[in-house]
């Protein structure tokens, strides 16, 4: 399967864009890191998805060491200003999106990494401190690796903000 392919593949499964990521351009930054280390989702070191992960170096060489990727995004709307609910619709709808590609995905390439928005929601509640119950389906969490998600769709030239009464969910798929 090759990347055009797995893009396609990307937006049948709902992704709403589906672009060319530079795995180079991965460069954690240790105040993201440092500020998920502050635990304020209550999920640093409690769910398999989301760091501890390793020092800055570590997750540098991990990220980087893959040599293919795409970005994917799902960018919610506001019906109308009293619509309060459409980040957490576009939230579920990229977490449904990221799970269908993912699945579609890992037996065609079994070394891809899913990398999502937050930690992994595909069990009810995460099994860490015990093992992971799916490590094939385990989505981790992007900014969890200390990416800066705004810069990173800067480097290759997705839009992050799509103006007033949006919000834009991105993940990507490494290989
Ligand atoms: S698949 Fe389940 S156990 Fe594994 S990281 Fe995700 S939520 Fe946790």
């Amino acid at each position: 399967m090759n990347k055009e392919e797995i893009k396609k593949l990307a937006i049948e499964s709902g992704f709403d864009y589906a672009e060319d990521l530079n795995t180079q351009t991965l460069t954690p930054n240790q105040g993201i890191m440092d500020t998920c280390a502050t635990d304020k989702c209550h999920a640093f070191g409690k769910n398999w998805g989301c760091p501890p992960h390793g020092s800055l170096e570590e997750n540098e060489a991990k990220l980087k060491g893959f040599k293919n990727g795409i970005l994917v995004q799902i960018v919610g709307r506001a019906n109308d200003e009293m619509d309060f609910e459409y980040y957490s619709r576009a939230g579920a709808e990229f977490r449904k999106c990221i799970n269908i590609l993912y699945a579609k995905l890992k037996p065609e390439i079994p070394g891809c990494m899913a990398l999502g928005a937050g930690g992994c929601m595909v069990c009810e509640k995460c099994a860490k401190p015990e093992p992971c119950r799916l490590p094939d389906k385990r989505v981790e969490a992007l900014e969890g690796y200390g990416i800066f998600i705004t810069q990173l769709c800067k480097d290759n030239n997705i839009k992050y903000y799509y103006g007033e009464g949006t919000i834009a969910y991105t993940g990507a798929i490494l290989w």
